[in-house]
């Protein structure tokens, strides 16, 4: 979808009240974004002053891959933000002070343009979890014959990294054995 990348407004095209720009559908955002269930949500935009006010709501389901048994899963997202979008030259301006802003996220906009689609990415980007599981006690692959666990059994032998007492055990029980 090449017209995305141009879906946005201008500056000085947001009308003195806002604007609201719904969105549905929304089904391709490129290749980093994998989506199972299209994108619906809002976008209000609010001029104040050279700042923009955007007030979202974003709902969804995208496709994330496990970091632990590296399968795709589905993840849902579903949520309201707020968000200052100030000119990226303010940044320059403002550099000796510190930007405290408790309240709001801040963002930049650069060249008078707002990208719609930016603003999405972004905050999908920020709903993806840290630490990605397809489920809470997602047994992983195993690391000698990578078969994933959640499907079935292997019968190697693995000793979990996080678990050294089960290393110690073994080692234990082998000197147990030459008779020591
Ligand atoms: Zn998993
Ligand atoms: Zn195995």
């Amino acid at each position: 979808m090449t017209g995305l990348k141009n879906w946005g407004i201008s500056l000085d095209e947001i009308p003195l009240e806002g604007l609201k720009v719904e969105f549905s559908e929304l089904f391709d955002l490129g290749e980093e974004i994998k989506i199972a269930k299209p994108l619906t949500g809002f976008l209000h935009l609010k001029k104040i002053g050279v700042e923009v006010e955007v007030i979202g709501y974003l709902e969804g389901t995208i496709i994330l891959d496990c970091d632990r048994c590296l399968s795709p899963y589905k993840f849902e997202i579903k949520k309201n933000w707020s968000l200052e979008l100030k000119p990226l030259n303010f940044l320059n301006l403002e550099e000796e002070r510190e930007l405290k802003e408790e309240e709001m996220e801040v963002d930049f906009y650069e060249n008078n343009w707002i990208s719609f689609l930016d603003l999405i990415k972004e905050e999908i980007y920020l709903s993806i979890p840290y630490k990605k599981l397809c489920k809470e006690d997602c047994k992983g692959i195993c690391q000698v014959c990578g078969v994933n666990l959640n499907e079935m059994l292997c019968k190697c032998k693995v000793y979990k990294k996080e678990s050294p007492f089960a290393i110690l055990k073994d080692i234990f029980l082998k000197n147990l054995e030459k008779g020591g």
